[in-house]
């Protein structure tokens, strides 16, 4: 935890604090790293001087906002499919359920109308997410690649898959072009016996280490079982101090135009499951900075208020 003794925090809010300053401070030190160690650009920063940074950091946010009127988004996701080529029984963004709903899918022009709203109202996006369900499927994501990395005010911009499909020409060109700024993120479900055959995990690293594209693996080795919403909020009032931890409140997802705390709550709102009325309509709002702030100053996420948070370990990537 950051101290902030010289900074008034009386006029900052638990989650304002949390979700916007510390996760500014945290994403600019984290992506300041990632640069230098994927891409050899930019200065190399010794562990041992990663508080004073953050402290430092949280201050300059801090400034920032309340001085020089500047909005950074700490990090986005941009939900290109909600297709997959897995069924994941306890997949924390609830992608199955849209097998059975119907799909949906960001063309080019609807990634360029979000994104091209989003910068024009922020002063910088520091981690920039492009995800699925498995966003390989979106023919489009070459196109992405390029426009997203061509935007200055994009810092880095990360590509996740879920490693069990190929890469094609035209996606590793762009990959390549853009060899400084974007870079590959696998989800490692290879502890899944079951899912072995389908993981090309071995080819995707060669194809990749040819052509100079960076590649970064997670390693899953449990997940937590998905509990989904509950339909009252008093059922999950003893969950609110865990609810309150919940590291996903900094992934901030957009799917079909709007903007919400995380994936789950994105699939809430497109699905009907819950009344999300605090997600920012990226599309039609009026003054999207403001929607912004009051995204990042709002105390308790509507999704968040039903949200039933498991810690039953389970082993990643069960299918349905
Ligand atoms: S966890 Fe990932 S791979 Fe599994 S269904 Fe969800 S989006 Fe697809
Ligand atoms: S809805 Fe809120 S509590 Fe639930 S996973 Fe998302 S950020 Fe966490």
């Amino acid at each position: 935890m950051l101290h902030t003794s010289d900074i008034e925090e009386k006029l900052i809010s638990k989650s304002f604090k949390r979700r916007y300053l510390e996760e500014n401070a945290r994403q600019r030190l984290g992506m300041e790293m990632q640069k230098f160690l994927l891409f050899r650009e930019g200065k190399f920063i010794n562990p041992l001087k990663k508080n004073e940074l953050l402290q430092e950091y949280f201050k300059e946010e801090y400034d920032n906002f309340f001085n020089k009127k500047i909005i950074n988004i700490p990090q986005i996701e941009f939900c290109i499919t909600t297709k997959c080529t897995l069924k994941c029984k306890d997949c924390c963004a609830l992608i199955p359920k849209f097998n059975s709903a119907g799909h949906i899918d960001m063309t080019f022009n609807d990634f360029k109308l979000y994104l091209d709203k989003l910068t024009a109202a922020v002063d910088m996006i520091r981690h920039f997410v492009i995800l699925g369900g498995e966003p390989l499927i979106n023919p489009d994501l070459p196109k992405m690649i390029d426009y997203a990395c061509q935007q200055n005010k994009i810092f880095i911009v990360q590509l996740i898959t879920n490693g069990t499909m190929k890469f094609n020409e035209e996606l590793l060109s762009a990959l390549k072009r853009n060899n400084k700024k974007a870079y590959v993120y696998i989800s490692n479900y290879s502890i899944n016996e079951a899912l072995k055959p389908i993981l090309k995990h071995e080819e995707i690293k060669n194809t990749l280490k040819e052509n100079d594209i960076k590649l970064q693996m997670a390693d899953n080795k449990e997940w937590v079982t998905e509990k989904e919403f509950a339909t009252d909020k008093t059922a999950v009032e003893v969950s609110q101090e865990k609810i309150k931890e919940c590291f996903r409140v900094q992934c901030n997802q957009v799917l079909n135009g709007h903007l919400d705390i995380c994936s789950k709550a994105a699939t809430a709102r497109e699905l009907g499951l819950l009344n999300i009325k605090d997600s920012v309509d990226i599309v039609n709002s009026k003054d999207l900075k403001q929607d912004l702030i009051d995204f990042y100053t709002k105390d308790l996420i509507d999704a968040c208020e039903y949200c039933i948070l498991s810690n039953e370990i389970t082993q990643p990537a069960i299918q349905e």
